[in-house]
């Protein structure tokens, strides 16, 4: 009896520490909406970067022609070709293909790793089928990196880190366009890349395309982002003559907020601890897919440490990091047979833990929704930072805002996506939520960058 209270104890220490009313969460709307004024400031005013993309103006429907994109920046990359026809027909043809990057080269060394990404795009280009179209013109690409970059320019953009489960460090203060486009050309692959943009400022672009009211474009996947329309007299830090649109899209690199009112518990300090960059993207290791798995894994190991419940079991697999993802956490989460037969099949086959009461895995369930609770409500507090540093979704602004959120977890994780849209509305309150939706933008960040490249072609 004595051991289950100690598991008992674990849980309600972390309910407590993880708890995220609404007070708290405006805090931290506050607070992420007064680091984005001051990362918008000055150059390094804030620990969220909020870097200028130099896509002053988003696709507007007119695009047309065939244009590629690459999508660099999670577990897998994609590439993708799109053929635009214009306002009314739109998007006539796409296809893609998705290919895992193998482990070894998200911390080798640069020429691999672009290398590696250049044969794919380079066998794509050649199931074509329109080379004609190309004989006297230069394919074009957009190149979705999503990673922290200092842009210059569309075309241009260094590495100021790595973040997620990259660490290759040949490429940091590299031009990662100069870089693919070597490669590119060591497969002797004629291709101009014509828009060097992040995956938020993608999702964005890939909203705005469907519907004008999409303000802000948002990942949440392996890590999370996100990117806005911002006025340009509101970014003091932009240099030379402000865009004709008034408007510049701001990556605002939110991943790496960090702040008192953020609940942080000793697992997340030892993850954090552990990682590939310690001290920083504080916020997307608590929100961001790649971790909350491993958040849920730390808990259980601490619960296997201090009593039997989960039987005999072997340490070596609950001591392994990243052992427990999220997509198990989700299907734990959901599942709903009599005996949570799901749970038991996902302790047994990830983390060799066998004999679990009916209890016990009751609690695994809880663990899984706390943790993945938090991160929701904590995703929708930086949205409300978000709107409410461009005076939307306040009462009596009637003005639609759109939120397109792009990324596996809000796609796939059902509970995640549910309360971080009722936590939205718990916010915002009843009556202003009603101008603000958000809304599913399905791979926008490969088809944003491709629009993206359109809209700055060589040949407009
Ligand atoms: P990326 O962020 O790598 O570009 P995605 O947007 O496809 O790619 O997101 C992949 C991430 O989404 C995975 O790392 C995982 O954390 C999360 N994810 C994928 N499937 C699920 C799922 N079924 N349930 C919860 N999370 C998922
Ligand atoms: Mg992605």
């Amino acid at each position: 009896v004595a051991a289950v209270m100690t598991a008992e104890q674990v849980v309600a220490a972390l309910r407590e520490e993880c708890a995220t009313p609404a007070s708290r969460l405006d805090e931290v709307a506050a607070a992420m909406a007064d680091e984005m004024a001051a990362g918008l400031a000055e150059e390094g005013g804030s620990k969220i970067k909020m870097i200028v993309s130099y896509v002053d103006n988003l696709p507007n429907g007119s695009e047309e022609g065939l244009f590629y994109a690459l999508d660099l920046g999670g577990t897998n990359f994609r590439v993708l070709r799109v053929q635009l026809a214009g306002r009314e027909r739109r998007v006539v043809k796409r296809d893609t293909r998705e290919v895992s990057i193998p482990p070894h080269l998200m911390s080798g060394n640069s020429s691999e790793l672009f290398g590696f990404i250049a044969s794919v795009l380079a066998k794509f280009v050649e199931d074509e089928g329109h080379s004609a179209m190309f004989s006297d013109k230069q394919r074009e690409l957009g190149f979705t990196f999503s990673f922290p970059v200092r842009q210059t320019s569309i075309t241009s953009g260094t590495l100021i880190k790595w973040t997620k489960a990259f660490s290759i460090d040949d490429a940091v203060g590299e031009d990662v366009v100069a870089e693919l486009q070597t490669a590119m050309e060591k497969q002797g692959l004629d291709m101009r890349v014509s828009a060097l943009i992040n995956d938020t400022v993608g999702t964005l672009a890939a909203g705005s395309y469907y519907d004008e009211d999409v303000v802000v474009g948002v990942i949440l996947g392996t890590g999370s982002n996100a990117a806005y329309v911002e006025k340009a007299i509101a970014i003091p830090k932009l240099e030379g003559e402000l865009p004709k649109s008034g408007n510049m899209v701001i990556n605002t690199e939110w991943g790496n907020f960090s702040s008192s009112c953020l609940p942080i518990t000793e697992f997340d300090q030892a993850l954090d601890k552990e990682s590939l960059n310690p001290g920083e993207q504080i916020f997307e290791k608590l929100i961001s897919g790649m971790y909350l798995g491993e958040i849920v894994r730390r808990v259980l190991l601490k619960i296997s440490s201090r009593c039997s419940i989960f039987g005999n079991v072997d340490q070596i697999k609950l001591n392994t990091q990243f052992i427990l993802r999220t997509p198990d956490i989700s299907a734990m989460h959901h599942d709903q047979t009599p005996d949570l037969r799901i749970v038991a099949e996902k302790l047994a086959d990830n983390l060799k833990i066998t004999d679990t009461s009916l209890e016990t895995r009751k609690m695994v369930v809880e663990i899984c929704d706390i943790v993945t609770r938090r991160s929701a409500r904590l995703a929708a507090a930086g949205i409300v930072g978000i709107l409410r540093k461009i005076g939307r979704g306040t009462p009596g602004h009637n003005r639609k805002s759109v939120v397109a959120i792009d990324g596996g977890l809000y796609e796939h994780y059902t509970e995640f996506r549910q309360c971080l849209e009722s936590t939205l509305t718990e916010l915002l309150g009843e009556d202003a939520s009603k101008s603000v939706a958000v809304k599913l933008a399905n791979d926008g960040s490969g088809l944003g960058a491709a629009l993206i490249a359109a809209a700055h072609s060589q040949y407009l």
